[in-house]
């Protein structure tokens, strides 16, 4: 029989949880974690991303309709990307990784490298890379690119439009089958700073609740950290609320 983990209430003093060398953490992190670091969530701004409609900078139909302005808002990203640098939270995860190595999966939604700046290998942009740009038609690789196009930039070698590498509104997100595999076999789940809102990276949670590890049959611990609760709150074990780069440093417990 299963016995569910405790429910923790906000406000509870947590315990850190102890991690050996084998255990499997599977981390999902949102716009919230990159938020100490200066680059705004769009909850913050009541669905608005900087400023702009959702429907016009991160969806394939907005991009068709106006691809200049869909370019400057990338562009302007590129040029704030640029200048931020990684917060504690993202740090702690970079230790994680160094003691884990491929015990960890490291799945994030945001776009901005601020995880690799910390010194994370392997980062999985399940929602691509603000840094990449591939072709809107053919099926030439995504190349690196740090360039800030405020005009557009000059069409694929095919004719066609360039995009930025990201993932919207509307498409699949990347590696769904890496990110599945992960996802089943892991001790640990934890998300950081995500609304529980954007879908099918919301959902993981709720696999994760509803089957057992396929490594050791066991359920995973799921475990949210961020200022409030997220809309799919009632999938995790633990609801840790406050700042990222407070709580995430202390929340694990390496044991050699
Ligand atoms: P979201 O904007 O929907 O939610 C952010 C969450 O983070 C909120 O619940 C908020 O309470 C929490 N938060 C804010 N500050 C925090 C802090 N200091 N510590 C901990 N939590 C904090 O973000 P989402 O769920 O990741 O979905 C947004 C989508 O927009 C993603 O798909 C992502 O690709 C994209 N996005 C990316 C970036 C980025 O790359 N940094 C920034 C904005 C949006």
């Amino acid at each position: 029989m299963v016995v569910p983990l405790p429910r923790v209430a906000p406000g509870t003093a947590f315990p850190p949880i102890p991690i050996q060398r084998g255990t499997r953490v599977f981390v999902l992190t949102g716009a919230g974690i990159s938020a100490e670091s200066g680059i705004r969530t769009f909850r913050d701004s009541g669905g608005l991303w900087e400023q702009h409609d959702i429907e016009d900078v991160a969806t394939p139909e907005g991009f068709l309709r106006n691809p200049r302005l869909v370019w400057r808002f990338y562009s302007e990203r590129r040029q704030q990307a640029a200048c931020v640098a990684p917060n504690p939270a993202h740090h702690a995860l970079a230790r994680l990784g160094a003691f884990l190595g491929d015990d960890l999966f490291l799945c994030t939604q945001n776009v901005d490298p601020l995880h690799e700046r910390a010194g994370s290998r392997a980062v999985h942009h399940m929602h691509g890379e603000l840094f990449r740009t591939c072709c809107f038609e053919c099926d030439r690789p995504s190349f690196a690119d740090e360039k800030a196009y405020l005009e557009g930039p000059p069409p694929c070698e095919c004719g066609a439009l360039l995009r930025p590498d990201v993932v919207w509104f509307g498409e699949m997100p990347k590696g769904m089958d890496r990110i599945g595999e992960a996802v089943s076999a892991c001790d640990i789940f934890l998300t950081v700073g995500s609304s529980g809102s954007v879908y099918p990276a919301a959902g993981l949670v709720s696999h994760v609740r509803n089957f057992p590890s396929a490594h050791t049959g066991r359920f995973a611990r799921t475990i949210y950290i961020g200022l409030e609760r997220p809309e799919n709150a009632h999938s995790f074990d633990e609801c840790r609320l406050g700042k990222a780069g407070e709580l995430l440093p202390e929340l694990f417990l390496l044991e050699e």
